[in-house]
C-alpha cells in the first residue's frame, strides 16, 4: 500500500475523534493530519523537579512529595475552588494550594504521591500553584508544550491529540530532505522532529528539531523563489532591448552635468544586461538616500528610448511626480526623447491628449503617480517600467502596471536601504543591484540631538545658516493639534517661525492637506529660494532633492521610526556644503533613545535598516502589510539570518543544479514545492 502524505489524511481519520473536536480545530484551520501536527506549541512550561534546597522565595518551584493531610475544598467567587492539604518532601512538610483543581478532591488519598508546580512562600513553606501529575512527573516529562489554541481547545486535550496522531500515523511521516543533508547539518528525520517538538524529553533534544524546522522552512521559501528567479531567466518573451553603448556614452556626456560614480555605472551595466536579454528585467535597484538613483532611472529610460520603446516612471506621490519631471525633462532638453507627466491633477482634455500620445508612440516617457495605473493609458511598446520609491506600491500595483506592456522589463527602485534578510526573502525572486558609494565631496550630514528646552539654540544656529544663504527643512510629525498627542503642530510652529524671523527669511508651510496646485506652488519657492525655512509634515520625507538646503530639523523625532528619520535626514547633505541635522526631542522610552543614538553615531543607510529591523522586527519594517513578507511558523527572520543565508546557498545550488531535477533523493522537496509552483516550467538546458 501506498502511504498517503499526511496533508492528504483529513483529521475524521484520527481513531476516536468525534465531529465536535473536528469542528473545533477546524475553527483553528487545522484540517488535515499535516495541520495538526504542524500546529508547533507557541511555549513549554518547565516542570523540572526541585530539590527544597534550590526553591527561591515568590518564584516558581516543582516538588515531588507524599500526602500528608487530606485535601479540604473552599469555594470563593463563581466557578473558583481552593482546594488545600499538606505534602511531605524528604523530612519537610509544604502546605500545597491548588486553584481551580476541585475535581481531583475525592481522588487524593493520604500517601499518594504527587507533582505539584507553583509559587513557593518560604516563610509559610507552601506552593500555590497547579497539581501536575499524580505520580512521579519523570524528568523527560518536563516540558510541557502550551499550543496557541486561541481557547478554542483545552491544551491537555489538544496534547491528547497530537498524541494520537503521532502514534496513528507514524509511518506516513515522510522525509522530505534527502538524507545527505540531514547528517551535513546534524539535524533530526521527520519522526524525531516531530516527536521533539511535541514531547521534548530535554532542551538539547527541542534545540534540535527547532533548528530543522527553521531550516526546513527556510529551504523551501528560498526554493520557491530561486525557482521562480529561474522560470523567469527561462521566459524568452520579454521585451528584448538592444544597447547602443556609444550613443549611450555621448549622451550621458553631453547631458548628465557630473560624471557618474563607479556604483551608477556598474548597476546600470546590470540593467543593460538585463535589458539586452530575452528575459524580462525584474530587478530590484537600491541605494542610499542621495546616492543617485534619479540619473541611472534617466539613462536606462534613455537606453529603452534609442531603442525605439517607450518608458514608464511611477511614484507614490505628486511632489515627487513633478520632481522627476522636472529633472527628466532637463536632462532631455537637447534630445528629441519627448516626456509628459501624467498625475491626478491633469483633467480633461489635457488628460485625452496624453492617453492618445501615449498610445500613438508621440510621447516616449511618462512621469507620473497611481494616475499610470488608470486602465485608460495604454502605450503602444512599453519596453521599461520603473517604480521608485517602490514599497510604498502594493504587490498588485506593481503587476498593474507591468502588465501594460507584453512582458515589459522592470526596475524597482527603493528609497532606504533593505537590510539584507528583507531583500532575500521580500524581494528574493528579483535580482538586486545597490549603489554603494555617494558621489565624490559629499560631506557627512552632522546630527545632533537637542532636548526641547533647549530650542531658542535650535533658533540660533537656524538663523546662521540662512544668513550663509541656505535653506532649511522644519519637520513637524502632525497638521493639526491634538491634545492626547501633545504634539507641536505645523500651523503653530509656521506662525512661531513667521513672526521670529520676520523681515530675515521667508517661511513656507506644507502639508497633505493642501491640495495639489498649492503643494506645488510652495515646493517651487522653496526650489528657486523664495522661501528659506520650509515647515512641513512628513510629506517631504520621500524623494525631494533641494541641494541648497543644508539643515533639517525634526520635531519631536521621538516619534519617528528609523528608517524615516534616515529619510528625512537624506533631503540634505545634497550639495556641496556642510549639511546637518537636529533631532528636537525629549525621549521617554529606551528604544527611543536608542533610536536617536543610532541617528548621531551613523549615516550609512545599510547599518541604518539593520538596526530598525532589529528593532522593530520584520513584520514593520515596511510599514505596511504589503511588504510581501512571508510568515514562518518558527523561523524568524531577524533571529535565523544564518540559517536564511544556508537555504539561500543551498537553494541557488539546487536550483541550478543538474542533480537536483534529476535525482530520486530530492524528490520529496520536489513535490513540496511543486504544491506552490508548476515547475514543469524550470526547465534544464
Ligand atoms: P536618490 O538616490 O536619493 O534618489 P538622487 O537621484 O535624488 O538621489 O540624487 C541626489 C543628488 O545627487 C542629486 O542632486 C543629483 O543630481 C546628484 N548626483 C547624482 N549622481 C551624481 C554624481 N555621480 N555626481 C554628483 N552628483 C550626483
Ligand atoms: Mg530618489
Amino acid at each position: 500500500m501506498d502511504l498517503l502524505d499526511i496533508s492528504n489524511i483529513s483529521i475524521v481519520n484520527l481513531k476516536g475523534i468525534g465531529s465536535e473536536t473536528e469542528r473545533k480545530l477546524n475553527e483553528i484551520d487545522i484540517y488535515s493530519i499535516y495541520d495538526l501536527l504542524q500546529t508547533f506549541p507557541s511555549r513549554y512550561e518547565d516542570y523540572s523537579i526541585n530539590s527544597l534546597d534550590e526553591l527561591i522565595h515568590n518564584e516558581k518551584a516543582t516538588l515531588i512529595g507524599e500526602i500528608v493531610s487530606l485535601p479540604n475544598i473552599s469555594y470563593f467567587a463563581k466557578n473558583k475552588n481552593r482546594l488545600s492539604f499538606k505534602i511531605s518532601v524528604g523530612e519537610v512538610i509544604i502546605q500545597v494550594n491548588l486553584f481551580n483543581q476541585g475535581f481531583y478532591k475525592g481522588k487524593l488519598e493520604l500517601t499518594d504521591t504527587v507533582t505539584i508546580s507553583g509559587k513557593w512562600d518560604k516563610y509559610k513553606l507552601s506552593i500555590t500553584g497547579q497539581l501536575v501529575k499524580k505520580g512521579i512527573k519523570e524528568d523527560t516529562e518536563a516540558l510541557d508544550p502550551i499550543y496557541p489554541l486561541k481557547g478554542v481547545i483545552p491544551n491537555f486535550q489538544f496534547k491528547k491529540l497530537i498524541s494520537k496522531a503521532l502514534d496513528q500515523f507514524n509511518d506516513n511521516l515522510l522525509e522530505i530532505l534527502p538524507y545527505k543533508l540531514l547528517s551535513l547539518y546534524k539535524i533530526p528525520c521527520i519522526k524525531d522532529t516531530y516527536n521533539a517538538i511535541h514531547k521534548p524529553v530535554n532542551r538539547e533534544v527541542l534545540k534540535h528539531a527547532r533548528r530543522r524546522i527553521i531550516y526546513e522552512e527556510l529551504l523551501l521559501f528560498q526554493l520557491k523563489i530561486q525557482a521562480l528567479k529561474r522560470i523567469n531567466r527561462l521566459n524568452k518573451n520579454g521585451t528584448m532591448i538592444p544597447i547602443d553603448y556609444k550613443e549611450i556614452n555621448n549622451f550621458i556626456s553631453q547631458n548628465i552635468p557630473f560624471t557618474l560614480t563607479n556604483a551608477q555605472s556598474k548597476v546600470l551595466n546590470e540593467i543593460f544586461t538585463d535589458l539586452i536579454a530575452t528575459y524580462p528585467m525584474n530587478r530590484l535597484l537600491q541605494g542610499d538616500v542621495g546616492s543617485g538613483k534619479t540619473v541611472v532611472a534617466a539613462v536606462a529610460l534613455f537606453a529603452a528610448v534609442s531603442a525605439n520603446f517607450q518608458g514608464a516612471l511611477m511614484v507614490p506621490t505628486e511632489i515627487l511626480a513633478e520632481q522627476h519631471y522636472e529633472t527628466m525633462t532637463k536632462i532631455f532638453m537637447n534630445t528629441n526623447i519627448k516626456v509628459k507627466l501624467l498625475t491626478s491633477a491633469i483633467k480633461g482634455k489635457a488628460r485625452e491628449s496624453i492617453y492618445n500620445e501615449v498610445e500613438g508612440n508621440i510621447i516616449n516617457i511618462v512621469i507620473g503617480t497611481h494616475a499610470l495605473l488608470n486602465e485608460k493609458l495604454k502605450f503602444s511598446n512599453l519596453g521599461l517600467v520603473i517604480t521608485d520609491e517602490q514599497h510604498r506600491f502594493g504587490v498588485d500595483q506593481r503587476k498593474i502596471l507591468r502588465e501594460k506592456g507584453s512582458d515589459p522589463n522592470v526596475l524597482f527602485m527603493t528609497a532606504t536601504p533593505i537590510p539584507r534578510t528583507l531583500s532575500i526573502t521580500a524581494f528574493g525572486e528579483m535580482d538586486v543591484s545597490t549603489i554603494d558609494e555617494l558621489p565624490k565631496g559629499r560631506k557627512g550630514i552632522k546630527t545632533y540631538t537637542i532636548s526641547k528646552k533647549e530650542f531658542t539654540k535650535v533658533l540660533d544656529f537656524l538663523e546662521k545658516e540662512i544668513n550663509k544663504g541656505r535653506q532649511a527643512y522644519f519637520i513637524c510629525p502632525l497638521i493639526e493639534e491634538s491634545e492626547k498627542l501633545d504634539l507641536n503642530n505645523a500651523y503653530d510652529l509656521y506662525e512661531q517661525l513667521s513672526s521670529h524671523y520676520s523681515g530675515k527669511a521667508e517661511i513656507g508651510l506644507m502639508h497633505g492637506r493642501l491640495n495639489d496646485k498649492d503643494k506645488e506652488e510652495v515646493m517651487q519657492k522653496f526650489i528657486n529660494n523664495k522661501i528659506q525655512i520650509l515647515v512641513s509634515t512628513t510629506v517631504v520625507e520621500v524623494g525631494v532633492n533641494v541641494p541648497n538646503a543644508t539643515l533639517m530639523i525634526v520635531n519631536d523625532a521621538e516619534r519617528f521610526g528609523l528608517a524615516q528619520l534616515h529619510q528625512l535626514r537624506g533631503r540634505v547633505g545634497r550639495g556641496q556644503d556642510q549639511s546637518f541635522c537636529i533631532l528636537v526631542a525629549d525621549a521617554k522610552t529606551d528604544v527611543g533613545r536608542e533610536r536617536l543614538k543610532i541617528m548621531t553615531e551613523t549615516n550609512n543607510g545599510f547599518e541604518i535598516a539593520e538596526k530598525d529591523l532589529q528593532i522593530r522586527g520584520p513584520g514593520d519594517f515596511f510599514g505596511a502589510k504589503q511588504s510581501g513578507l512571508p510568515e514562518f511558523k518558527i523561523a524568524d527572520l531577524v533571529h535565523d539570518y544564518r540559517a536564511l543565508e544556508v537555504a539561500r546557498q543551498d537553494a541557488s545550488k539546487f536550483i541550478n543544479d543538474a542533480e537536483f531535477w534529476t535525482s530520486n533523493e530530492y524528490k520529496g522537496l520536489k513535490e513540496q514545492l511543486d504544491k506552490d509552483i508548476n515547475l514543469s516550467q524550470v526547465i534544464l538546458d
